[in-house]
């Protein structure tokens, strides 16, 4: 596998960062999770959009989205795969211990790495963790994931693939690295992003493309939703099946049903050459 790090390709255990880079010691970066499949980047354009507003959200320098752009078509090409994740990192940058961010500039790495499709259906748990939806980092993807992992860990350990968090005042937010969808009396509604959930690209073009509702939602709709789904870059769509100990028999429904064929077609037309 190759790399690109700050301007060249390198070959994947030949690729380095500083261990003074400002996004390894604090966590100060940003990044993107495009899904890649026979060699083309799905809604690119959308994610250069998010990971500039989540430099600016952290007070990066704007990324050059030229170079960005030169850098995942650089690591498309050098790493055929059917199916993959390019994962496009931006950091702060060098900066002796001790000092404030990036002397040395910010720095772009840029990976592929090769994934199969994922299931059809899937099991959720929820966690006792909330989102902070008034935090400074609300709605930036940094690469401050650290909760992330614990709150993944507590669904792995229960033989769920995500888990799901409330914010601060009890309502639905958002999954690990997902947005959440549930149907109640044949309607479908996701919580606004003032929930504090990331404004998942996945998740608006579900939005315009079935006319779900952006809903302030309790958290314990979970218990009574006759269906949930999850929308994220690599799931697409994908039905739940299982919250908690309740089983939602026969997911995916048939809003959720609708909602994968939708997404399936629209997004095979290419929505980002
Ligand atoms: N929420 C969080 C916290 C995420 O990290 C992600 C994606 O990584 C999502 C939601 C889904 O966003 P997208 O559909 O853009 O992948």
């Amino acid at each position: 596998m190759r790399i690109w790090v700050n301007g060249e390709l390198r070959p994947a255990d030949d690729a380095r960062v500083s261990v003074l880079d400002h996004g390894l010691t604090v966590g100060d970066g940003v990044f993107e999770t495009l899904r890649v499949s026979q060699g083309r980047p799905f809604a690119l354009t959308r994610h250069l959009d998010r990971l500039t507003r989540s430099a600016r959200g952290l007070g990066l320098p704007d990324p050059d989205l030229d170079e960005v752009r030169r850098a995942c078509a650089a690591v498309v090409e050098a790493n055929p795969v059917g199916l993959g994740r390019l994962r496009i990192t931006y950091t702060g940058g060098i900066s002796p211990l001790g000092s404030d961010r990036g002397n040395e500039g910010p720095g772009l790495v840029v990976a592929l790495g090769e994934v199969s499709r994922r299931p059809d259906t899937t099991a959720v748990v929820t966690v006792p963790w909330t989102r902070n939806e008034r935090s400074a980092l609300t709605g930036l993807k940094t690469t401050s994931y650290a909760e992330n992992v614990v709150a993944l860990a507590r669904a792995h350990e229960q033989g769920a693939s995500e888990a799901l968090f409330a914010n601060t005042a009890d309502r639905l937010c958002e999954g690990t690295g997902s947005n959440v969808f549930v149907v109640l009396d044949g309607q479908l509604h996701t919580p606004p992003v003032a929930s504090g959930c990331l404004a998942g690209i996945t998740r608006a073009l579900t939005v315009e493309w079935t006319g779900a509702q952006e809903t302030d939602l309790p958290f314990d709709v979970l218990d009574r939703a006759d269906e949930v789904f999850l929308t994220s870059t690599l799931r697409d769509v994908q039905a739940v099946h299982r919250v908690d100990g309740r089983e939602l028999p026969g997911a995916p429904g048939p809003v959720t049903a609708k909602a994968m064929r939708i997404f399936e077609e629209r997004a095979a037309d290419d929505l980002d050459p």
